[in-house]
């Protein structure tokens, strides 16, 4: 099972890139939780099963309450990419590899 690699005070309100800017995000907080089924990450596509850590998003988009997961994998790129271990390429390269393995699964 994969597990969180930085103090869990690194996920809190942790913010995920988005190119979204038009719709209207309201009381948004992110933190680190164990999903208690299975779902996928919404940013790569991987499969989070019951029990694995994933970041938690949650909030209001448009007046509607969303509940999305995002993958441990995604999260701690986005932390090491914050802290500058690693840049922008490398992080859009770990993103491209795990979303192209995931769209290939799908396809199965
Ligand atoms: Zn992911």
């Amino acid at each position: 099972m994969k597990t969180n690699k930085y103090p869990i005070a690194e996920y809190d309100d942790l913010e995920m890139p988005s190119d979204d800017m038009d719709t209207d995000i309201r009381n948004w907080h992110s933190h680190l939780v164990k999903v208690r089924k299975d779902t996928e990450c919404v940013y790569c596509g991987a499969p989070i099963s019951k029990g694995d850590f994933a970041l938690s998003e949650r909030g209001f988009c448009d007046g509607e309450p969303f509940l999305i997961h995002d993958c441990i994998d995604c999260a701690d790129d986005l932390i090491a990419f914050y802290n500058e271990e690693i840049d922008s390429e490398e992080y859009c390269r770990r993103w491209e590899t795990r979303h192209k393995k995931y769209a290939e699964q799908d396809r199965r």
